[in-house]
């Protein structure tokens, strides 16, 4: 399979009309060929109205249908091999090791989703047996299942390009629930896209699903992709990205005739908190995992460790010139695209000058769009006082806040925004109450605690939450990697006395199914 500059609508290759883009290899700053035409509004009306047609013949589906087309796409992404991980490494700058992971993890969610349709506790079907002779009322028979909500947009984001993008974890919630999806592609990485979209396309047609489950089309943001968030027929969004495209996009779902929910993953600095006994007696490995975890992707992750927190210690001053030492000279590779790199540069720049900020160390740009890494510090009533200290710095830089107490450090956490992580770093001798309300306050803040670890690397799994308070993401109530991600494209619609014959087969009474269920309050005994 080859890149041909297509976008794909209702399952026809498509090239766009409405202007061209490029790929780009921000490692030698060259074009890549060929060029991609980008659609029209009227294309991306057509891929709504195919989704909406798509959408009645799909909702129908069986879950072990959906379960094949997910399993599918994902050996169609496999089959790609080489052809896939060398566009990839053209279009990011990214290494093969790297984007061979994420294509494990891609193939890997696609299963999982599969898995987890086929299990059927994701319905959470309850059911209320009919009660005709209680007092003073009869109870009717109440049956609940999850059906799914109709056409998703979703956007992906230019640091994940196969994980959170075209066949990425909203695309596969999405199918797996049994809703159409249409990709804004990410103009970052067309030709991945344009890859990854096939795979899909042959996948539905193989297994004959109605061509419009899927079309993904190419455009800017502002127009097309807002354009199809604007569409009536479309019923949620998917998104990651940057805080200002998440909130454009929130508020222009909300002032649709009929508001719809956007799912956006965005921005998060994710605090890392080293207690004093943990930091005294390992603080050269720290300072060492802890660089590992900054420099990897050029610090390109949302899960980014952006924030330290640590007590004022001896400890502390050693984990510093640990940190120099390892960060000196060194450079954290090429950025994604130019102007993900301009805008670390200007981001970075803004806090470094900061009157209250003092560098502690800073690395080495060599080459394009090259990431030159810095480790900065500030007082804890500094950073408590001055918001503007608190954005992210979208690679890697990361800003240690000094404390002086262990109230300090604890009303530094307080102060923050909404995050996707929290990490706790202890050991059995740090004081155990200072630990419980560490705790205590991330709880409030984060949508994940870690312990002893560090937050790149987000395992696709059932217990899974890639969620947390805003601005981390637009709903913290769920999550847009694991299992528990399909829950943002379903809806609970209960069946009250509906005849056996009529039901559908997750609330009828002999189980046909044989899913997980709860009949009156209990598990279904099967
Ligand atoms: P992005 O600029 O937000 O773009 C993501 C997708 O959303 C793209 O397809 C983009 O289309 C679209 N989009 C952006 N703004 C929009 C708007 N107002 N209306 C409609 N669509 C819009 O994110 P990115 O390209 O992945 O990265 C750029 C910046 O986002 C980074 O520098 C970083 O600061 C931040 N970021 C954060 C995270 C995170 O998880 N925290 C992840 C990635 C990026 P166009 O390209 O056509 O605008």
């Amino acid at each position: 399979m080859s890149v041909q500059g297509n976008m794909f609508i209702g399952g026809r290759a498509v090239h766009g009309t409405n202007g061209r883009i490029q790929g780009f290899d921000p490692k030698i700053n060259e074009k890549l060929e060929p060029s991609f035409g980008l659609a029209t509004c009227e294309d991306a009306d057509e891929a709504c109205v195919l989704a909406a047609g798509a959408f009645q013949l799909f909702r129908k589906t069986s879950a072990s249908q959906r379960a094949d087309l997910l399993r599918l796409i994902a050996d169609n992404i496999m089959a790609l091999g080489d052809t896939l991980i060398e566009r990839g490494m053209k279009e990011t700058g990214l290494p093969a090791a790297r984007l061979e992971g994420e294509r494990a993890r891609t193939a890997n969610q696609l299963r999982l989703f599969a898995d987890v349709i086929q299990d059927g506790s994701w319905q959470d079907v309850r059911i209320d047996t009919a009660l005709p002779d209680r007092q003073p009322l009869p109870r009717p028979f109440l049956g609940v299942r999850k059906i799914p909500l109709g056409p998703v947009v979703v956007f992906g984001s230019s640091n994940f390009p196969l994980a959170f993008s075209v066949a990425g974890g909203d695309t596969a919630s999405a199918l797996a629930a049994g809703c159409p999806v249409i990709v804004k592609g990410h103009s970052a990485h067309p030709g991945v896209s344009e890859l990854i979209g096939r795979c899909i396309v042959d996948a539905l047609a193989e297994l004959n699903f109605h061509p419009g489950t899927f079309s993904l089309v190419f455009g800017s943001g502002n127009e097309i992709g807002q354009h199809l968030v604007s569409h009536p027929e479309i019923k949620a969004v998917g998104f990651t990205g940057s805080q200002s495209g998440g909130t454009a996009l929130m508020s222009l779902a909300q002032q649709r005739e009929e508001p719809i929910p956007v799912y956006a993953e965005m921005s998060s600095i994710n605090p890392v908190v080293f207690m004093p006994a943990s930091l005294a007696a390992q603080t050269a490995s720290l300072a060492e995992q802890f660089y590992a975890s900054l420099m990897m992707g050029a610090g390109q992750f949302c899960t980014n460790p952006g924030l330290v927190i640590a007590l004022k210690s001896d400890a502390l001053t050693h984990f510093k010139q640990h940190m120099s030492k390892l960060m000196e000279g060194n450079c954290a590779g090429s950025m994604l695209t130019p102007s993900i790199f301009s805008s670390y540069c200007e981001n970075k720049s803004a806090l470094i000058n900061s009157p209250e900020v003092n560098l502690i160390t800073q690395g080495h740009s060599e080459g394009h769009n090259a990431c030159e890494p810095a480790f900065v510090e500030v007082e804890a009533s500094d950073f408590i006082k001055d918001r503007a200290l608190h954005r992210e710095v979208f690679g890697s830089f990361s800003m240690l806040v000094v404390c002086n107490s262990e109230q300090e450090a604890l009303d530094v956490l307080g102060s923050l925004e909404g995050q996707l992580t929290g990490t706790i770093h202890y050991s059995e001798n740090d004081d155990q109450t200072f630990a419980q309300q560490l705790i205590d306050t991330m709880e409030l803040k984060v949508g994940r605690i870690l312990f002893n670890g560090f937050p790149t690397g987000v395992e696709v799994s059932t217990a899974m939450v890639h969620g947390g308070p805003y601005p981390s993401t637009s709903n913290s109530q769920t999550t847009s990697v694991g299992s528990m991600a399909i829950e943002r494209f379903v809806r609970p619609v209960c069946y009250q006395n509906v005849p056996n014959t009529l039901l559908p087969p997750e609330i009828k009474p002999n189980n046909p199914l044989s899913i997980p269920r709860h009949i009156d309050g209990e598990p279904e005994k099967r």
